[in-house]
């Protein structure tokens, strides 16, 4: 059997992994010349380390993670902060993986040495899909080239504005979701000591929220922050905004925001975008992962956690189902439900982050302990969290 990937992301790379450890030849067809990831955080938690665990990646993972000990909910003008949950011990014992927090391109780095490993020929870089076909027998690529490359099945990761996705259900722009995102990542040595500790927070108040968050071993300090505006389109994750713009959509807030972005050395900003759930991925021997087919709101830290997620089941769905497009179709109903449900939690957490009773002095704590903190939020992840890729159910349709 030869797979085709289009997409060398954390979803391509993750799914090549996994289908070469089970002796399938795949090949990934990225665009990029070189795979690069933003200069920026992923949180991973014990469901994704699961899978890497599985592919025997975790220590390789785990030497170059940040893991905080808990995370915590902050109030954005008082900075009352409340324990929402323990990542660290508690992960470790309810889940028994930790929950990390990874500079992206050493995720990146290790994924693709893994995949070089098992087949230095598999990633070839600088070949850009525009479209797809089939036939009884095989699923067609074509690419930018010009050239058409062939194989039992073409798997679409190549991301929220993916080619793949396209040609199967039609073109379509992106939705805007009235949110626009800041991020930065500081050299930890450049804060004041109590916010350089190894703790996840986040920062909750009326119409906005700042998560930030330790990476490599505490060396870095990855800052997101999230703003309720209408004026930003543009969605490059590499467009740089300016410290007199992002202290503007945090001004009142609490003077540990305020240090944290003026110690970012160059602040980027971009305009989430976001698509309506597909009521199906899969079309054949061709069928969409990661964030080609469920593109997710970061607020639940879980994007690329589904698209790691999604690679490993593809790869136990093409193994043990002899007959590819039943393969496929299996794959998609073992995981449709549930990135379904991870992409409406994230928007709806959109309320709860940005919440206009934050701004109320009487109500903001209530709706924290109620909403945020310990106890709902433990039992609200459990279901994420305790989610097995590696034997969960892929019921044949
Ligand atoms: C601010 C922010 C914070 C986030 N934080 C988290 C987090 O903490 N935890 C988490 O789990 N998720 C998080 N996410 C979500 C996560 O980043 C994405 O879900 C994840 O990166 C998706 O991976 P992917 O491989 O599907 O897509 P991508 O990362 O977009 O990769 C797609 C790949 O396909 C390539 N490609 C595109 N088009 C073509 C083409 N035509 N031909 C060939 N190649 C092509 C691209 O070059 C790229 O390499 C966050 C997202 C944002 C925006």
């Amino acid at each position: 059997m030869r797979i085709l990937i289009a997409g060398g992301g954390i979803a391509g790379l993750t799914a090549a992994l996994a289908l070469l450890r089970r002796g399938v030849e795949v090949q990934v067809l990225e665009q990029a010349h070189e795979l690069r990831e933003v200069g920026a955080g992923v949180q991973v938690s014990a469901n994704g380390m699961r899978v890497f665990a599985d592919l025997g990646i975790a220590e390789e993972v785990l030497a170059l993670a940040a893991r905080p000990s808990h995370r915590e909910v902050r109030l954005w003008n008082t900075g009352q902060a409340w324990v929402s949950f323990d990542l660290g011990a508690a992960s470790l014992a309810r889940y028994g993986q930790p929950y990390v927090t990874l500079y992206r391109p050493d995720l990146v780095a290790v994924l693709e040495s893994a995949v070089r490993r098992a087949d230095p020929g598999c990633i070839r870089l600088g070949q850009r899909a525009i479209g797809c076909g089939q036939s009884s027998g095989a699923a067609m690529l074509r690419l930018a080239d010009g050239s058409v490359v062939e194989g039992d099945a073409l798997i679409g990761a190549d991301g929220i504005h993916s080619a793949i996705r396209a040609q199967l259900h039609g073109a379509s722009e992106a939705e805007f979701t009235g949110c626009v995102a800041w991020r930065g990542v500081i050299p930890t040595e450049a804060l004041p000591a109590h916010l350089a500790l190894p703790i996840a927070a986040n920062w909750v108040g009326p119409g906005r929220h700042m998560v930030h968050y330790p990476l490599r071993g505490g060396a870095l300090t990855n800052v997101v922050g999230v703003v309720e505006r209408e004026d930003w389109l543009d969605e490059g994750w590499t467009t740089p905004g300016t410290h007199p713009d992002m202290l503007a959509d945090f001004a009142g807030w609490h003077a540990d925001v305020q240090s944290l972005i003026h110690a970012i050395p160059q602040p980027f900003l971009w305009a989430l975008k976001l698509r309506r759930p597909l009521p199906r991925w899969t079309e054949g021997r061709i069928t969409l992962l990661g964030d080609a087919c469920h593109p997710t709101l970061p607020f639940m830290a879980q994007g690329a956690v589904m698209a790691i997620e999604d690679g490993l089941v593809l790869a136990r769905a093409l193994t043990d189902i002899a007959e590819v497009p039943l393969a496929l179709r299996a794959y998609e109903a073992a995981r449709h439900e549930r990135t379904t449900r991870v992409v409406e939690g994230s928007a709806a957490n959109t309320r709860r982050y940005h919440n206009p009773i934050l701004g109320d002095p009487a109500r903001a704590a209530a709706h924290v302990e109620q909403e945020l903190a310990a106890a709902p939020a433990m039992e609200r992840f459990d279901w994420l969290y305790r989610y097995d890729a590696t034997t969960s159910p892929i019921p044949t349709p």
